[in-house]
């Protein structure tokens, strides 16, 4: 892509309204822009980013043998007066009514959604197991919404929903998504704890959110030093087997939110090993069991001839927040660092002296060979200050530049910066492309 002719809109001054780091960025690299309190236009460098992050959701989802369909964003009022939440969600929930006066909604989750469509073909436990999942655009009219993409009114959830037939085979669906998620946020470039989490009315030990931690976080959280270095399930995981060793490893030391938080089992922890901190929750799994099911009528045969209601569960990531959550776990005081599984693009290519001949071919001939090497490259083409330029390129964060300028060129050579590390490199440019990994 050519800067000259792409759209990206950098703010150079802070904008006020943003409080948090992340927030910032996404604004000033022109991520995002807001439409109304919590609802965002995407920017096409935002969309990039936001498209890959759902990617590796959606791989690890697949992976874990879940399969992705797509619910509709508008839910009927019907589906949620059967399962009662129509009056119990509050003012949370954005209600629309149509022309013909029929109550509908944004939907905040969809739960009922998937029990309706459940209900409607599945009749037999050899039909389980099941987990359905997608990844739509949720609305919660939040009382605050605040720190841009992290606490939304609109936002991109990924939501799966499990079905067994009883409640072993319900926690092996668990396992399943506890262990997806630990390879997801791993994949992100983050590290996210599993810590307890309330279960409510339903009691048990299955719901966990996952947390990253950040001083700006809005939840307070407890745990212990070991899992910010437990090594996480590998690419050979088999999701077929039995995946209890890996929760019983992950679950083993203590970890809970606030709500959750036993100071006694805590200050068990020798001092040094213990971590207070604030975190993100940008993903939360539970089992509930027959909540739904036994409200809205699904039930599906088991062996034994009888039916019953179906045992489930939810699993929700937050895919738009998780953006937030990376760049305030990824950025230093000159801008935004793309873990290389998310960045927008692979390399940002600078030409220093737009104009001069020299230059401009060994850029076109980087531009080209790198784009045949099959990397995504932002080539900066445009007039202006070499220091303008090197200020956009590490606001965006992309992990390597390429600076070529004249004087370089006279030994044939061009500069690589590392983003993260801030080094430098002259390299020949024949060698470039071996040299961007
Ligand atoms: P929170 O405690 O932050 O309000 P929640 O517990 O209400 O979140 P869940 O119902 O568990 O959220 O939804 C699943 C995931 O969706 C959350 O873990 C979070 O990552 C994301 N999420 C929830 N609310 C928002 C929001 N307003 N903006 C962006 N992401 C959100
Ligand atoms: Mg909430
Ligand atoms: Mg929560
Ligand atoms: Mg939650």
């Amino acid at each position: 892509m050519r800067l000259s002719r792409y759209f990206l809109p950098i703010l150079k001054e802070n904008p006020k309204e943003a409080e948090i780091v992340s927030h910032r960025y996404m604004l000033r690299a022109g991520m995002i822009r807001q439409q109304q309190a919590g609802i965002y236009s995407w920017l096409p460098l935002g969309l990039k980013v936001l498209r890959k992050v759902e990617q590796i959701v959606r791989e690890e989802q697949n992976r874990s043998g879940a399969t992705e369909l797509l619910m509709p964003t508008l839910q009927p009022a019907e589906l949620w007066k059967e399962s009662g939440r129509y009056d119990d969600y509050g003012k949370e929930m954005l209600r629309i009514v149509d022309r013909h006066d029929r109550d509908m909604l944004f939907g905040p989750t969809n739960e009922e959604m998937i029990t309706d469509i459940f209900r409607s073909s599945v009749k037999s436990y050899k039909d389980l197991p099941l987990n359905l999942y997608h990844i739509q655009w949720k609305f919660r009219d939040e009382i605050r919404p605040r720190f841009g993409v992290m606490r939304g009114r609109e936002f991109l959830m990924k939501d799966a929903y499990s079905f067994d037939i009883d409640e072993a085979r319900a926690r092996e669906a668990y396992h399943r998504m506890f262990v997806a998620y630990l390879r997801t946020f791993k994949r992100l470039g983050m590290t996210a704890i599993p810590m307890k989490a309330d279960t409510g009315p339903i009691g048990g030990d299955l719901s966990h959110e996952f947390i990253i931690l950040a001083d700006t976080g809005e939840s307070e959280v407890f745990c212990h030093k070991s899992y910010l270095t437990k090594p996480v399930p590998g690419d050979d995981v088999d999701f077929d087997s039995d995946l209890s060793g890996y929760i019983a490893d992950w679950t083993k030391e203590y970890a809970a939110t606030d709500e959750m938080h036993d100071e006694t089992a805590f200050n068990a922890i020798p001092a040094e090993d213990q971590i207070a901190a604030r975190g993100i929750e940008v993903g939360h799994i539970f089992y509930f069991g027959t909540k739904y099911s036994e409200s809205m009528g699904a039930t599906v045969m088991a062996a034994d001839g009888k039916d019953y209601p179906v045992h489930m569960g939810s699993y929700g990531v937050g895919v738009s927040r998780l953006l937030g959550g990376i760049i305030e776990a990824s950025h230093d005081e000159n801008g935004i660092i793309w873990p290389k599984s998310v960045s927008p693009f692979d390399v940002g290519l600078i030409n220093m002296k737009v104009g001069n001949e020299e230059t401009d071919a060994a850029c076109e001939q980087l531009y080209e060979r790198l784009g045949n090497a099959g990397f995504d490259v932002l080539y900066d083409d445009r007039t202006g200050q070499a220091g303008a330029k090197f200020a956009t390129m590490d606001l965006i964060g992309l992990p390597s530049q390429l600076i070529v300028g004249p004087r370089g060129l006279k030994s044939n050579e061009v500069e690589i910066k590392d983003r993260a590390t801030g080094e430098r490199e002259l390299v020949s440019l024949d060698a470039v492309v071996d040299r961007i990994i």
